[in-house]
């Protein structure tokens, strides 16, 4: 079997996350890094790699991390003041985990274009 990635192992609390919200297919934590005053990833449970990676067999987990970020974006009260999603997909996409994951940054006027 493969080795885990860094994000299952915080789904299976091998490593300690700030979790703030998670169901039967995803769980939300706090970036280790925020680059915002909130900075949470969404993370599916199956260790997809990347979006490039997905096929039609993924479209229900794909929309769901979207419906997650609804969810998580009222409960922690910024749907009002508005957030960013981000994937970032391989090298030039600046990923650095290979677990597809959905950034939400909030909490601040967040720049456009984007660095
Ligand atoms: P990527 O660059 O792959 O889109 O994003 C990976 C994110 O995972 C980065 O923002 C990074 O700060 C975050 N990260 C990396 N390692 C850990 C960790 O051990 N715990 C948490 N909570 N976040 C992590």
């Amino acid at each position: 079997m493969a080795d885990k990635t860094l994000f299952e192992k915080i789904a299976d609390r091998e490593i300690p996350a700030d979790i703030v919200y998670e169901d039967d297919q995803c769980i939300c934590f706090r970036d280790i890094n925020p680059q915002a005053p909130v900075h949470l990833l969404i993370v599916p449970r199956k260790p997809i790699t990347r979006i490039s990676e997905t096929t039609d067999h993924d479209a229900n987990i794909l929309g769901h991390l979207l419906l997650t970020a609804n969810k998580v974006s009222k409960q922690e009260g910024f749907a009002e003041s508005g957030f960013r999603t981000v994937i970032n997909n391989g090298n030039d996409g600046g990923e650095e985990v290979p677990h597809l994951h959905l950034h939400i940054l909030a909490g601040r006027k967040l720049n456009w274009p984007p660095g």
